[in-house]
Formats: structure tokens, C-alpha cells, sequence
């Protein structure tokens, strides 16, 4: 799959996103290690503390189905800057796929690409815990 065949994943999944506080959609879409892919969008709620981002909520589905390889995420919004993950959500993708690339979109569909480990550099993982 190409980066553009994922980021248009990720476009598509903003558009279910529910998102009537922040009025912010994004849609996120990851690609496991064999190759399919998972999206999801943010869905919020008035107990804001309950809302979950879009990459979070794709991430929970593919463990869900039982994935546990990832490589690439495409998480887009519909703005000026470059879409990335925020902090817990680099936390969360960390934990499975520290190596992964993270292709941060923004409105028009340019991106740019990370590497989650620059994005979320000496970052606490399993290791910590099995040592
Ligand atoms: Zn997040």
C-alpha cells in the first residue's frame, strides 16, 4: 500500500469522526504487519475525560483483532499544520511499535513522516517492567 492509499484511509475515517465539542475530526489509519489496515476516528463525549483520539481507537480495534506488528499510521485532520499524535497516543502506538512511521497530514493531504521513536524519544515501554 502507498503512503497516499493510507492517508486516504485516514481522510475517509475523519469523516466518521464524532466530534461536536472540539469540532476537530481526524482519522487515523494503521497498517498491521501483514498488511491490512485499521482506521478510526476520535469520538468525544460531554465528560470530555471520556473522549479517545482516532489513533488510540484504531490501535484498539487492531489489538482487538488480535495484531500486534504495526508499521505505518496515517493520522490526518483537517488544518493548517501537519496533524501528529498526541502525547498519549504516541505512548500507546510506543508500546507495540516503537519503530513505526507516523505519516502526520494535513488539510490538501500533504504530510510529513516520522519515526515514533523521534517523536516520543526515551520513552518508558515494556522494558522497564521486564528488567
Ligand atoms: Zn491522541
Amino acid at each position: 500500500m502507498t503512503d497516499r492509499e493510507l492517508i486516504n484511509l485516514a481522510i475517509e475515517a475523519a469523516n466518521n469522526a464524532y466530534a461536536p465539542y472540539s469540532r476537530f475530526s481526524v482519522g487515523a489509519a494503521l497498517e498491521c504487519g501483514d498488511g491490512t489496515v485499521i482506521t478510526g476516528c476520535n469520538v468525544e463525549c460531554a465528560a470530555l475525560g471520556g473522549s479517545i483520539c482516532a489513533e488510540r481507537n484504531a490501535l484498539c480495534a487492531a489489538i482487538g483483532k488480535g495484531y500486534r506488528n504495526f508499521k505505518r499510521i496515517a493520522v490526518y485532520a483537517d488544518c493548517q499544520d501537519y496533524c501528529v499524535p498526541c502525547g498519549t497516543c504516541r505512548q500507546l502506538l510506543s508500546e507495540f511499535a516503537p519503530n513505526m512511521e507516523v505519516l502526520c497530514v494535513k488539510s490538501g493531504g500533504r504530510y510529513v513522516s516520522y519515526r515514533l521513536y523521534d517523536l516520543l524519544p526515551a520513552s518508558f515501554g515494556p522494558d522497564y517492567l521486564n528488567s
